[in-house]
């Protein structure tokens, strides 16, 4: 399985290694012609805007295509990329999961935080930085994940978000669920 990780900016690599031990095939993915060789995304943490800026208003382009055919997964900045609404400020994006996601929303003195949440009810290590906080999901998106009562892991089709950094936990789960979502997926056509 060839999965994608956007590579332009941010903690790209741990995604990679991550999805190797899984045995997948990873690209890194600097240019747009890349996602035509790719099965599946992987969006990185990093720094939204800063993604903006190096896509440009062609590889954004590019980039909803691809996340409208093929499963996507976005991590904190990459989970901003996705959504419907960005707030705090507001920002151009994917509009892939229907939520509304507030930057930066924990606040400075809590900029990053190890918490225990949980996905499809066992608990899970949920590394939080500078994360956005999910304020509001639609009808088609379901919550997969939560931390206290805030959805923290959502799916919408083919496309999964989580505002924390799974790659950063030595717990593998969500990205062999994305694994698991790309088979299925793909498998269907
Ligand atoms: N604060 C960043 C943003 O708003 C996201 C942080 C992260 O990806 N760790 O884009």
């Amino acid at each position: 399985m060839k999965i994608g990780v956007l590579a332009l900016q941010g903690d790209f690599d741990a995604h990679r290694r991550r999805l190797e031990q899984l045995g997948a095939e990873v690209v890194l993915v600097r240019k747009p012609e890349q996602l035509d060789l790719i099965e599946a995304l992987v969006i990185p943490g990093g720094e939204s805007s800063t993604f903006l800026k190096l896509l440009g208003e062609q590889g954004l382009e590019k980039l909803k295509q691809f996340v409208r055919s093929k499963p996507t997964f976005g991590t904190c900045a990459g989970a901003i990329l996705l959504a419907s609404e960005v707030e705090n400020p507001s920002q151009a994006g994917l509009g892939a999961v229907d939520m509304r996601v507030r930057r930066n929303a924990y606040g400075r003195q809590v900029d990053s935080s190890i918490r225990t949440g949980e996905m499809e009810g066992a608990p899970i290590e949920m590394v939080f930085i500078r994360a956005p906080r999910i304020e509001r999901v639609g009808p088609a998106v379901q919550v997969l994940g939560r931390e206290g009562a805030t959805p923290v892991l959502v799916r919408q089709g083919k496309t999964l978000a989580a505002t924390f950094h799974p790659e950063l936990s030595p717990d593998a789960r969500v990205h062999q669920a994305f694994l698991d979502m790309v088979r299925t997926t793909n498998g269907k056509g």
